[in-house]
């Protein structure tokens, strides 16, 4: 017998400037996820969404999920579930929120297992509402699953009519209630559950098998039943999953940070094209594509947490050669070195060791701000960068400075920033970025927002430069920046920067894009034709 209940919801170049329920609650129950939750400060692009797995008999599975969605909270804030299994039951607790405001010592002692899955969700498909937060669950029979997912599909119109749903059901908008694209998954695998019944209750890795193919874009998966924990990766790779090892246990997570958090230790990551299933026989491997990594460069360059290891490389030793490259790539003469805090800092570390320029503090950071349900005056709000930075006009008055940020999104935030050193006493201010102009939109799980909301999409670097205000400001190359991964033969994705996407894109956008220049690669992926096992 399985069930599931749910906790209530709640809820390059170089420019320069002239001049210078659980519980049993129905689905949609409460109301305060209707509340508006703001975004005090914009980040300048929306992070995606954190999963995690551990099967780990004998220890308390839902406490090391907290743990382990605590440390991925950088990936989703909207919203975050847990699943476990006792080996009878499994049992799915999620709500609005931040992690810890979604769970408590409280909420936690009744989730007892030996396996569990957890999920940060930042809404990339389907609405924010407690409906669309995960882990989902689907019932087969007396049996079911839970699955939580990482990335965006970009066949789901295409998947939603062959299951037989009206079009427009599944939709990117932020603002329709519509069925997510981690909901047709789990759809499309429940139909595939009890399709071919097997004797040795490895249902669903063999479903999920039969399903990963019809899959286009993005997906790592964590999903379980009573007795299995399976992750799963698309075979682009796009967003990372890891696989550790626990004493006693195995664990998997988008980031080896949040195995760092649990005690585990790094073993490899799931490699694109493959399913990794543990149950109480160990570990096993299907490989039902041949790999063609394209993990998002932008993991490297901002989403990932720096403590974590992407392609057997730290992120913050890379950040910081992203500075180094910068400062080779675009020097200029100034008096000090000092980044947008925090994402910035590692690559301003970076330039000031390869410049010689000094490094120094310009802003401090309200380590604090998030979100509040407190809505500031318009005042404020138009000001919204203040809440979040204030200058150090001691540290800055007189001075040139190189402001070192890892990204522009829109260009209001830089645009902010730099009005604010001038109105400190900055005598220049020269902006330096470690990601290339973000002209094309992300549609394997970052919210970016539309073409026509990219500041670089129909900008030169000059142009921009004018329009934010910078004395200088360089963006550093494609090239530079895979140079400084560390791992220029990993594979990666570079879609939103050069408009070349690895996969098609969705049919509504394709046209638009083409028109300005984009190319959907479309590269070929070749599927294995029967999974073959392999521990
Ligand atoms: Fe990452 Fe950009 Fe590719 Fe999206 S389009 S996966 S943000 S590199």
């Amino acid at each position: 017998m399985t069930r599931a209940s749910h906790a209530a919801a709640r809820g390059r170049g170089t420019a320069a400037r002239g001049a210078g329920a659980r519980g049993a609650a129905a689905q949609g129950a409460g109301s305060s996820g209707d509340r508006a939750i703001l975004h005090l400060v914009d980040r300048h692009i929306g992070e995606e969404c954190g999963v995690f797995g551990v099967y780990a008999p004998g220890q308390s599975v839902a406490t090391l999920t907290y743990f382990g969605l605590y440390a991925l909270q950088h990936r989703g804030q909207e919203s975050a579930g847990i699943a476990v299994s006792d080996g009878e039951t499994v049992t799915v607790s999620k709500d609005m929120g931040l992690v810890t405001q979604a769970f408590d010592e409280r909420r936690l002692a009744p989730l007892e297992g030996h396996l569990a899955i957890g999920h940060v969700r930042y809404s990339t498909t389907g609405s924010s509402t407690w409906r669309n937060a995960q882990p989902i669950y689907r019932s087969v029979g007396d049996a079911g699953f839970a699955l939580a997912h990482n990335g965006n599909l970009t066949n789901t119109e295409a998947l939603a009519a062959d299951l037989g749903k009206f079009p427009g059901v599944v939709t990117p908008s932020p603002v329709h209630d519509s069925t997510s694209d981690s909901d047709l998954v789990g759809e499309l695998i429940a139909g595939e559950y009890g399709a071919q019944p097997r004797s040795d209750g490895r249902d669903l890795e063999h479903a999920l098998a039969r399903v990963v193919p019809s899959l286009d874009g993005a997906f790592s998966l964590v999903l379980m039943d009573e007795a299995h924990l399976v992750a799963v990766r698309d075979p682009h790779g796009f967003r990372p999953l890891a696989l550790g090892r626990l004493e006693g246990g195995w664990v998997v997570a988008s980031e080896t940070c949040a195995l760092d958090i649990v005690g585990a230790h790094y073993l490899r990551e799931v490699e694109p094209g493959e399913i990794v299933t543990i149950d109480a026989t160990g570990l096993r491997s299907i490989r039902y594509a041949e790999p063609r990594p394209r993990l998002c460069l932008f993991e490297f360059v901002y989403l990932a947490r720096p403590d974590s290891v992407l392609y057997n490389q730290n992120v913050h030793a890379a950040r910081q050669r992203m500075g180094e490259e910068l400062a080779h790539q675009a020097p200029v003469d100034a008096d000090m070195v000092m980044p947008v805090p925090e994402s910035g800092v590692p690559a301003a570390q970076g330039f000031s060791r390869a410049s010689g320029i000094p490094y120094g503090d310009g802003f401090v950071k309200n380590r604090y701000v998030g979100r509040t349900f407190i809505q500031p005056s318009q005042q404020m709000r138009a000001d919204g960068v203040r809440l979040k930075l204030n200058p150090l006009p001691e540290n800055i008055e007189g001075k040139r400075l190189v402001v070192v940020d890892d990204s522009i999104i829109r260009g209001t935030t830089s645009k902010k920033i730099v009005a604010m050193l001038r109105e400190a006493g900055a005598a220049e201010v020269h902006l330096r970025i470690s990601s290339p102009p973000y002209r094309w939109p992300c549609f394997y799980g970052l919210d970016t927002g539309r073409r026509s909301e990219l500041l670089a999409a129909d900008m030169s670097v000059g142009e921009m430069c004018e329009y934010i205000g910078a004395d200088s400001l360089a963006y550093i190359e494609v090239d530079r920046l895979v140079r400084a991964t560390g791992a220029p033969a990993g594979g990666f994705c570079t879609a939103c920067m050069t408009g070349e996407y690895p996969t098609s894109v969705p049919d509504a956008e394709a046209e638009g894009l083409a028109e300005a220049g984009a190319v959907s690669l479309e590269e070929p992926v070749h599927f294995l034709p029967a999974p073959a096992d392999s521990t």
